[in-house]
């Protein structure tokens, strides 16, 4: 068999590329190793909702668990912070879901998805497959950060997220906990589905995930755990080249999800719908600088604030807890009222900035990092 275009891995990523090449008319096969799109699901669900219209997605009632209203921010001593969440518009979906909404909207443009298919060698112009060997033009790596662990381990932080019911979960909270003991250099989070459901998970370089996330739960009190993931998340930005010969990588696979909070729906989503296009014109012009083309409109969205992501990421590793709770002190009910009105979900490095208050009276993030702290500003 032959298609112009094989992508493997059949998430986000892959499948909004592949509905990008259904949509301009070539041949797109998508295989994913699992049973099933859409599982097993490692993912907390939380996104904008202007991010998922971007990408042409308007939520099912599947899809949609819950709005969320408020992110909460806590310090190691146990200071909080609210953030009026409902101008910036996120929900939390579910992934099951939303993997099968994309995957149905890309198999109404004319892509073909096999699932417990796996690609197991690429070779030029083909793909070896576990259900045989296929011709291609274009071959596309959406396999997510299996993939990209292969080059490099160093930008991998192990996560644990379990799914719970609990009392204690309140539907439209999400909270965020940071502890450069417990987490370093990232934090712990609850997210709500609905009431009394939701996900828990940890994240940190060097700890132990199970451990850390088991003491978490504790100290939150009583809860029944209905499902257990363990996953490493990429924090480390983008990697240098998406398009190699005729193999094109994108999504996590790419280094597309936020340095700062590995979310990734939106970024490598985005990344699978630009490369789509772009796959497309060279099917059509035969010019490579058509497929190179991906990687630059990537870069004009995302390619700035990943810098700064990286920074303020690498910023957070250098944090103890005792300044982590004095940058808390210092944060004004005015900076959260800007913050809650002016600030997006998806490029958040702005709100980091009004946090550490670096344009306003708090210079202490200056007295850490210097000079460097421009990478942040400019
Ligand atoms: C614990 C956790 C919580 C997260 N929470 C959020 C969140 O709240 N919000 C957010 O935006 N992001 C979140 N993310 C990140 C988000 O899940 C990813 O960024 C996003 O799923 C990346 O999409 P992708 O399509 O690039 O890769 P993936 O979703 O990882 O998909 C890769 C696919 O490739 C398949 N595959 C792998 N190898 C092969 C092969 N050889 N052949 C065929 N198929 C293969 C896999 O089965 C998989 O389906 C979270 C991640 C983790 C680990």
């Amino acid at each position: 068999m032959s298609y112009d275009v094989i992508i493997a891995g059949g998430s986000v990523a892959g499948l909004f590329c592949a509905r990008e090449v259904a949509k301009a008319g070539h041949s797109v096969l998508v295989i994913e190793e699992d049973y099933e799109v859409g599982t097993p699901e490692h993912c907390g669900g939380l996104v904008s909702a202007s991010g998922l219209e971007d990408l042409g997605i308007i939520p099912s009632t599947k899809t949609l668990d819950s709005q969320i209203q408020t992110a909460q921010l806590c310090s190691p001593s146990g200071t909080t912070l609210d953030i009026n969440a409902k101008k910036q518009n996120v929900i939390v979906i579910n992934r099951r879901e939303l993997d099968k909404q994309i995957a149905h909207q890309a198999q109404k443009n004319g892509a073909e998805i096999k699932v417990k298919t796996s690609l197991k060698e690429t070779k030029p112009n083909q793909a070896v497959t576990s259900a045989g060997t296929f011709d291609c033009k274009i071959l596309v790596d959406a396999r997510g950060v299996s993939s990209i662990i292969q080059k490099d381990r160093t930008g991998t932080l192990q996560s644990a997220q379990y799914e719970i019911y609990a009392d204690w979960i309140q539907k439209g909270l999400v909270e965020v906990n940071f502890d450069s003991e417990k987490y370093p250099g990232f934090f712990s989070w609850v997210i709500p589905a609905a009431s009394g459901i939701g996900k828990v998970g940890v994240a940190g370089k060097g700890i132990n995930a199970i451990q850390a996330i088991e003491k978490f739960l504790e100290s939150k009190g009583k809860h029944s755990t209905i499902r257990k993931v363990f996953a490493p998340i990429w924090v480390n930005g983008p990697i240098d080249d998406f398009v190699s010969g005729n193999t094109v990588i994108v999504g996590d696979a790419a280094g597309q999800s936020k340095p700062t909070t590995a979310g990734g729906i939106y970024s490598c989503g985005v990344g699978g719908v630009l490369a789509g296009k772009a796959i497309s014109s060279y099917l059509e012009s035969k010019n490579p600088d058509d497929l190179k083309s991906y990687q630059k409109s990537w870069n004009q969205k995302f390619g700035k604030e990943f810098e700064k992501q990286l920074f303020a990421r690498k910023m957070l590793e250098r944090l103890d807890n005792p300044t982590i709770d004095k940058i808390f002190s210092a944060i004004t009910p005015e900076m959260i009222s800007d913050i809650s009105n002016n600030d997006d979900f998806d490029f958040h490095t702005t709100a980091i900035v009004k946090m550490l208050g670096l344009k306003g009276s708090l210079k202490i993030a200056q007295t850490i990092f210097g000079g460097e702290i421009r990478k942040l500003l400019n």
